[in-house]
């Protein structure tokens, strides 16, 4: 393994899930813990494979994961993750076999850090007498409503008998709906039902490491903990831990910071709906017009496979660019902490994913909350209804609710009000991560539990 001064390094294997949420938040672990001395190597995937030249310290070994084209092309996730956990497990076994072979005692594997979807990842360790740990990237809250929707499958309370009933508030999991379940997009499947028990089991695994922080979510973290009887490492926001670790899969357009730079402070909504969720033809025409006849400025992500079709900013209405002009900026992909960190940027229009949230609560940037499925329903209805630093845009998307809901976040009492509570709890994640905060406690007590090992 690798020597740096002369200094053999204890080794550390990451198992990313290969999706942008996942393998984001796994990179900057495995870079917080090179930065404190370990050796990391990062077992991928062929589908979705990091780029290495970007962690140059990183070792990379891919591992075939059987997936056909058509799996990948159907864009169904929940399929996919266990294709992936039905294929991956004989060649990670033999990939790690290999390593083990060649380490000494100085630099050897000290653990297994695997994505909660990746559960092949701990039999094969625990075969091989390796231990594992979990990483968590969603929220607590998605974790805790997650098992709630097997105990309401088992009540027979879903699937809801009568759709009328879907904002109906959902028994010992307040502000959450029917409707804010963290279902997949393809409803609610026999295999996402078996699923959930997969990742929520810890199996033989020693510890959970946590994207999350005590300030935002106190009360599920340690239910959650008490339900549990190994340890929980709530450590995030890793991105404040880990700052240059880059990890996008698509190549960032930085244009749009200039663009940015000739803005007037707050005055600008940044609109991006992740790496997965998709937007029909229709849906962009109505949020098109709603953008521009709200007359903020903006600066709106539309990657190639934002809508059904090969290319977002082909689809979007004719006359639009030209109607926009300067007070827009259209890119396939931002590079969105640097986006939302910029003195211009005074509102994000998101879908929700865990990681978009994190980092919006870390700037202090107030949200329109547009959720698609699985856990971005969860994170939006917290969004707006316990941190209140948004509000969500619910039905189908109509220009005219569009241009209301941008004013109101953008220029009106109630988005002011949000963005100041927004800016409240910025600073009490700046807490979490000082010195003695919370997420830095944590921190040090996972490293001092790996150093046991
Ligand atoms: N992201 C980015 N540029 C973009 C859009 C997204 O760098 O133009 C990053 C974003 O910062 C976040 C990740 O992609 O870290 C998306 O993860 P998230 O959990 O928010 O959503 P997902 O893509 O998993 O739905």
């Amino acid at each position: 393994m690798e020597e740096e001064q002369g200094q053999r390094r204890k080794h550390v294997v990451l198992v990313p899930c290969p999706y942008q949420g996942h393998i984001t938040p796994m990179l900057q672990l495995g870079t917080i813990l090179y930065s404190k001395g370990f050796s990391i190597t990062v077992v991928h995937t062929d589908f979705n494979s990091p780029n290495p030249s970007n962690h140059p310290k990183f070792s990379f070994q891919s591992i075939p994961d059987g997936l056909a084209d058509d799996d990948i092309y159907s864009g169904n996730i929940i399929a996919i993750i266990m294709h992936l956990n039905a294929n991956c497990g004989a060649p990670f076994h033999k990939c790690l076999v290999q390593m083990m072979k060649q380490q000494m005692p100085a630099d050897e594997i000290v653990c297994i850090i695997y994505d909660e979807l990746m559960y092949f990842a701990e039999s094969a360790a625990n075969q091989l007498k390796l231990r594992s740990i979990i990483l968590r990237t969603n929220s607590a809250a998605t974790q805790i409503s997650r098992i709630a929707l097997l105990q309401l499958k088992e009540d027979g309370s879903i699937p809801l008998q009568d759709p009328s009933n879907l904002a109906d508030p959902v028994p010992r999991l307040q502000p959450l709906r029917f409707k804010d379940l963290p279902f997949s997009q393809f409803g609610l499947p026999e295999n996402f039902l078996q699923l959930i028990p997969k990742i929520y089991n810890v199996r033989t695994s020693k510890a959970v490491i946590w994207n999350t922080m005590n300030c935002i979510e106190q009360s599920s973290l340690s239910q959650l903990q008490q339900q549990c009887n190994i340890p929980i490492f709530p450590i995030g926001p890793l991105h404040k831990f880990a700052p240059s670790s880059p990890g996008s899969l698509l190549k960032e357009d930085t244009s749009c910071i200039s663009w940015l730079n000739n803005q007037a402070p707050n005055s600008v909504l940044y609109v991006s709906l992740g790496s997965i969720v998709s937007m029909d033809k229709k849906e962009l025409k109505e949020m098109a017009w709603g953008l521009y006849n709200s007359k903020q400025p903006f600066l709106w992500v539309l990657r190639p496979s934002s809508t059904s079709a090969s290319s977002g900013i082909e689809l979007l209405p004719e006359g639009f660019e030209e109607a926009v002009g300067e007070n827009g900026c259209v890119v396939k992909w931002a590079p969105q902490k640097d986006v939302l960190s910029h003195i211009a940027v005074g509102g994000f229009w998101s879908h929700c994913g865990w990681n978009s949230t994190l980092e919006s609560i870390c700037e202090g940037v107030p949200m329109i909350c547009r959720p698609g499925f699985g856990d971005q329903r969860v994170s939006a209805r917290y969004v707006s209804h316990v941190w209140r630093i948004g509000l969500q845009l619910e039905n189908d998307l109509e220009k005219g609710e569009v241009e209301k809901a941008v004013k109101q976040l953008m220029v009106e009492k109630e988005g002011q009000d949000m963005r100041q509570r927004a800016k409240n709890l910025k600073e009490d994640v700046e807490l979490c991560i000082k010195e003695s905060g919370s997420s830095s406690s944590s921190l040090s007590k996972f490293l001092e539990f790996l150093n046991l090992f």
